[in-house]
C-alpha cells in the first residue's frame, strides 16, 4: 500500500517536472498549429466520454479512477445543489478535453503514458512563473521563466484571453466547443478554459494581466472549483446509464446534435 502511494507520487512529480521543462511559447505555438491544421474527428458525445474509461489522470493525487467517473461525480454534486442546468453540464464536460490523447503522442506529452501537456495545473507562458505554483523548484527548468520578467511578452491588464497558457485539456476543450455550434453561456467557456489555472483563481496571481471581464468571471470559476475538487470519490458511479439519460436532456438543450467535431 505504502509503496503503491509512492509510485503514484513519483508519477505526479514527473508529470509536473516535464510540463515545467517543455511548456513554453514555442511549444504552445506548435501545439496550436497542429490542432488547427488537424482534420477534426466526428464523434458521438457519449463515445467521447467512453474514451475517458482509458484515462487516469497522472497529476491527480485524489483520483485513482478513470476520468469518466470524475466527470459524473462533479456534475452530480452540482445537480444535488440544484445548480443551473448549464452549470451541471459544464461540470460534466469540463475534463472531456483529456480525450486529446487519441490525437497525441509521447513526445509532446499528449498520450496516456506521457500526460504533461494534457493534465496538471496550468501557468501563463512567456513570463515569470509565480513560486506559489505546485513544485516551484521546477521553475528554473523553464525557458520562458529564465528569459522573461513578470510581464514578459504581455502588457498590463491585457486580459487572460491574450495570454498563452500552458497547453492542455482546458484549451483543447475550449477550442473544441468553439468549433461546434452550441448555446452554452460565456461562463461555461470561461470555466472550461481556465479551471486548471489555479495560480489565478486560487493563488491570487496574475492580477496584473486581469482585465475587467476576468475580474467579473473569477467568482464563477471559483464556484466551479468546489465541484471539481470536493466531489472526488474513489468509488465508481453504478448508474452510468441513467446518468447519461439525465444529462442527455440538458446536452440536447445546448447542442443541436450528439455528434461533435473534436
Ligand atoms: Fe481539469
Ligand atoms: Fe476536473
Amino acid at each position: 500500500m505504502f509503496r503503491n502511494y509512492k509510485d503514484i507520487e513519483q508519477k505526479i512529480k514527473e508529470t509536473y517536472k516535464m510540463s515545467r521543462k517543455y511548456q513554453n511559447i514555442e511549444f504552445y505555438d506548435l501545439m496550436l498549429s497542429q490542432y488547427n491544421t488537424r482534420e477534426k474527428k466526428k464523434m458521438n458525445i457519449w463515445d467521447a466520454f467512453d474514451l475517458l474509461n482509458n484515462f487516469i489522470d497522472n497529476s491527480d493525487p485524489d483520483m485513482e479512477l478513470p476520468n469518466i467517473y470524475h466527470l459524473f461525480q462533479s456534475a452530480e454534486a452540482a445537480r444535488k445543489d440544484n445548480a443551473e442546468d448549464w452549470f451541471q453540464l459544464t461540470c460534466l464536460l469540463h475534463d472531456l478535453g483529456k480525450i486529446m490523447y487519441i490525437f497525441g503522442n509521447d513526445d509532446t506529452g499528449t498520450s496516456v503514458k506521457q500526460q504533461w501537456a494534457i493534465v496538471g495545473d496550468t501557468f501563463i507562458l512567456g513570463c515569470q512563473i509565480p513560486d506559489t505554483i505546485v513544485f516551484p523548484e521546477y521553475n528554473i527548468l523553464n525557458k520562458d521563466h529564465q528569459k522573461y520578467d513578470n510581464y514578459g511578452i504581455y502588457s498590463r491588464h491585457c486580459g487572460l484571453e491574450k495570454c498563452k497558457i500552458s497547453w492542455g485539456h482546458d484549451e483543447f476543450l475550449y477550442r473544441t466547443l468553439k468549433n461546434n455550434e452550441n448555446t452554452l453561456p460565456p461562463q461555461a467557456y470561461y470555466i472550461i478554459r481556465y479551471h486548471s489555472l489555479y495560480l489565478w483563481h486560487s493563488k491570487n496571481e496574475y492580477s496584473h494581466f486581469e482585465n475587467i471581464y476576468d475580474t467579473i468571471m473569477k467568482p464563477t470559476v471559483q464556484r466551479f472549483n468546489n465541484y471539481d475538487l470536493y466531489s472526488k470519490e474513489n468509488t465508481k458511479n453504478k448508474n452510468i446509464h441513467e446518468l447519461k439519460e439525465y444529462y442527455q436532456k440538458i446536452f440536447s438543450k445546448y447542442f443541436k446534435n450528439n455528434d461533435l467535431y473534436f
